[in-house]
C-alpha cells in the first residue's frame, strides 16, 4: 500500500502530522490513538511492512472478550505517526485532538489476507486480539480472543 494515500490526504506545511516515510526495519509496535475529529474514534495501528497499517475503530477498543469491534482499515501511516499527538487544524484532514491512548507492542501470531491474530503487550490492551475482515476490502472486526 505504502504511503502515497496518507501523503496525499495532507497539506504538510499545514499540519504538524509527521511527514515520514516507508521504514525498512521491522519492528512491531502498537499504539492506539485517541482521535477527537468529527466523530470521536479510536486509531488502532500495527507496525507492518515497514508502515503503520491502521484501523478506526468507531467505538471503545474492546479489553475484555465477548466486545467484537467495527474496524474499518484506512491508509498506511508512517511509523513515525506512532508518537504524534497534537491538534490537526480545522480544514485538513483529520482535523481535531489526537491523543495516545494506548501504546506497547505486538507478536503476531497468524497472517492471512482477511485474518490477523497477535498478541498484543499493552497498557490497557492485554492479550490474544484478532482482526477479521467481514465485508469488502475495508471492514474488518477487532475482538479479543480466549487463548
Ligand atoms: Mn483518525
Amino acid at each position: 500500500m505504502g504511503l502515497e494515500a496518507y501523503w496525499k490526504k495532507r497539506n504538510f506545511e499545514k499540519t504538524n502530522e509527521p511527514e515520514g516515510d516507508v521504514e525498512t526495519d521491522g519492528g512491531n509496535m502498537y499504539v492506539i490513538q485517541k482521535h477527537q475529529a468529527t466523530h470521536l474514534h479510536y486509531d488502532l495501528r500495527l507496525e507492518m511492512d515497514g508502515v503503520l497499517k491502521s484501523w478506526a475503530v468507531p467505538k471503545t477498543p474492546p479489553t475484555t472478550y465477548g466486545l467484537k469491534r467495527l474496524a474499518v482499515q484506512v491508509e498506511d501511516h508512517p511509523i513515525d505517526y506512532a508518537n504524534f499527538e497534537g491538534t490537526i487544524p480545522e480544514g485538513q484532514y483529520g482535523a481535531g485532538t489526537v491523543e495516545i491512548w494506548d501504546k506497547g507492542h505486538y507478536i503476531l501470531k497468524d497472517r492471512k489476507e482477511d485474518k490477523l491474530i497477535f498478541e498484543i503487550i499493552g497498557t490497557k490492551l492485554n492479550g490474544d486480539y484478532c482482526l477479521v475482515r467481514f465485508k469488502g476490502k475495508k471492514n474488518w472486526l477487532f475482538f479479543k480472543k480466549k487463548s
